[in-house]
């Protein structure tokens, strides 16, 4: 056994600190990135943020939003869809704004070289590897099959949380790596595990190995505010992968209840009992359910929460003097804080 002797941070550990800044208001600020991807040799210009692929957030209505609004942010789709759906969503022209989730079995394995073939031109450009423990050796050579075979698509693969999973995944063909173990907000990897590691450290540990190989990272789950989306950039994140918040919209898909007068809908982890009964057979029976349920409240269009994510990241830029999202790892000096907000009308 061994203890690792420095701290790890988490989001609310730190403030960004303000700085000097020309800017004058917030319209000065360029908050897309683009970036070319280093396997694929693709191009992104957009907002780096992702809707993850979980029941309720990576849907196609949501997708559709993404593209509506115009700021380039993508969809982790759900991996659950039917071949013919997907088919007829990317020949809608559903690609710009999409990952294509591929699950680990080899019925998602087939399914995704189905829906390629029938899609010729129009198949899918980038996909997204998702797996709860990159740290398996499998997924590894799983990773290179699929580079080898697919050469042109661009490659999102995780999650790990180490320098050195994230080298060895950009090495076997990733080109953004997925970052974040048990942060998740409806994830109960610690308490059933007891493993995790603390994202804002994971964020600035795997930037710094993936950057020093021309690859980009994505940090993955543990978002509760837009504050937590800049100190993520700030630290080093590329693109900004988020479930929870961007639940509870219209464009989830999902069943309305009514409790008490209010409007509520369930959201769920990706390996909750919930998730496993909805989609039987994904998760093997020996397998610890790592997800749960919860009940949260209906939040209208997405739209809102859109503005409310672009804004705050907007505001950071602002505050440290950063014109461009690019700049905002430069200009950020992170805090530690022992608290973070002022909580006499509640936390939110
Ligand atoms: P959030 O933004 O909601 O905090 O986190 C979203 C991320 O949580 C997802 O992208 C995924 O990586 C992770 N996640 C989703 N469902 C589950 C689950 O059932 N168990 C665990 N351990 N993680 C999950």
């Amino acid at each position: 056994m061994r203890i690792e002797q420095d701290y790890k941070l988490d989001f609310p550990d730190v403030l960004i600190r303000p700085k000097r800044s020309t800017l004058s208001s917030r319209s000065d600020v360029n908050i897309t990135r683009e970036f070319t991807f280093r396997w694929s040799g693709h191009r992104f210009n957009g907002v780096p943020v992702i809707a993850a692929n979980m029941d309720g957030v990576g849907t196609f209505m949501m997708a559709r939003a993404f593209e509506a609004d115009g700021n380039g942010l993508t969809v982790a789709l759900v991996k659950h869809y039917p071949a013919d759906k997907l088919i007829e969503f990317y020949r809608n022209g559903g690609d710009a704004n999409t990952w294509y989730t591929v699950g680990l079995n080899e019925e998602d394995y087939e399914k995704f070289k189905y829906v390629n073939k029938q899609l010729g031109d129009l198949a899918p450009k980038k996909i997204c590897l998702d797996v709860a423990n990159g740290y398996i050796q499998y997924f590894v050579d799983y990773l290179r099959k699929i580079r080898d075979q697919f050469p042109d698509k661009t490659i999102m693969a995780g999650n790990v949380v180490t320098g050195e999973m994230t080298e060895e995944l950009i090495l076997s063909g990733a080109d953004v790596v997925k970052i974040g173990v048990g942060q998740g907000s409806v994830c109960t990897t610690r308490k059933v595990a007891g493993v995790g590691y603390p994202q804002l450290s994971a964020i600035i540990e795997c930037a710094d190995a993936a950057h020093g190989l021309e690859g980009l990272v994505c940090s993955d789950g543990g978002i509760t505010c837009p504050g937590d989306i800049a100190k993520a950039y700030g630290a080093g994140a590329d693109f900004v992968m988020m479930g929870g918040m961007f639940a509870g919209h219209d464009q989830s898909e999902a069943e309305l209840i009514e409790e008490d007068g209010e409007k509520k809908l369930f959201f769920y982890g990706m390996a909750s009992d919930t998730a496993m009964k909805k989609h039987k057979g994904d998760v093997a029976e020996y397998r610890a359910s790592e997800g749960k349920t919860v009940k949260i409240p209906y939040r209208g269009d997405v739209k809102d929460t859109l503005q409310e994510i672009l804004g705050g990241i907007r505001s950071a830029c602002t505050y440290v003097g950063a014109r461009r999202l690019k700049e905002l790892t430069k200009r950020t000096t992170f805090v530690l804080v022992s608290r973070q907000l002022n909580t006499i009308f509640g936390d939110d």
